[in-house]
């Protein structure tokens, strides 16, 4: 059976990547930061859909860490043939007041999180020459928001990143990919004004935020043999609010 790595997995869009993956076929190694309790409940849906689950608490940002959750995840369930980067917070506030705290707690986590899972588990996919990597970007990423250059910076880093890895591995058959959701109807966007909320839908074409699901089921396509001839892609997964 094909086993996927899905970081920050303990809800919201990581754990609807964990249960598509789950649903597609994939045993699941679930990845999260500290919350135990989510991260029992997301391998609990794995195995509802009949695959093997684990959980694997570490912090992206640590290098050490994120290496140790893959030789853990890999060791538990075998060889990654998916990794879905998908760990991130938001430290909002405006550029000329944003700490250097919070500049760097988001590019750690968001983008050299990603950076620090992926290398050592691009090492065994290059080795095998299978294997795909999708990276969960932004809308953000593409277009940059006000209070957000933090994020935005790390989540157009990850386009790069996608981009380059795509370029180093494609000749091994290894794939790398990035979605990038608009506006998802999580705990990270809870915070919304209602006029904030009002002002998106408006921008949206198909006038709905999106669902965790609706991101899922374009990880799982990038995942999957169906996208056997994507990479370096990035697939807007936002209602269409990027090209609005
Ligand atoms: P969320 O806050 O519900 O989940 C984030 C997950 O990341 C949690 O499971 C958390 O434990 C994990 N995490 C945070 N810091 C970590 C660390 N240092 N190490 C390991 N894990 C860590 O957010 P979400 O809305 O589900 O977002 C998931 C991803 O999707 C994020 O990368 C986010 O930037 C991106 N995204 C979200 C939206 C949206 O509208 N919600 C839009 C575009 C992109």
């Amino acid at each position: 059976m094909p086993v996927a790595l899905v970081t920050g997995a303990s809800r919201g869009i990581g754990a609807a990547c964990a249960r598509a993956l789950a649903e597609a076929g994939y045993d699941v190694a679930v990845g999260y930061a500290r919350d135990a309790d989510g991260a029992a409940a997301t391998a609990a849906a794995v195995e509802a859909a009949g695959r093997r689950a684990s959980t694997h608490a570490a912090d992206v940002a640590d290098e050490a860490q994120a290496g140790a959750m893959v030789e853990a995840a890999e060791e538990a369930l075998g060889p990654l043939d998916a990794l879905v980067l998908n760990a991130g917070i938001t430290r909002d506030g405006l550029a000329v007041r944003m700490s250097a705290e919070d500049w760097n707690a988001v590019i750690d986590t968001n983008l050299s999180g990603a950076f620090f899972t992926a290398r050592p588990a691009l090492r065994g996919m290059l080795r095998r020459r299978a294997g795909s990597i999708v990276a969960v970007s932004s809308v953000v990423g593409l277009t940059g928001n006000p209070g957000q250059a933090n994020y935005a910076a790390a989540k157009a880093g990850l386009i790069g990143m996608v981009r380059a890895l795509a370029r180093e591995a494609g000749g091994r058959g290894v794939r790398v990919n990035a979605v990038a959701p608009g506006y998802i109807a999580t705990d990270m966007t809870a915070e919304l004004s209602d006029e904030q909320r009002a002002g998106l839908l408006a921008s949206t074409p198909l006038g709905r935020l999106g669902t965790p699901e609706d991101v899922a089921g374009a990880v799982a396509f990038l995942c999957s043999p169906a996208a056997a001839f994507v990479t370096g892609a990035v697939l807007s997964v936002d209602g269409g609010l990027a090209m609005a």
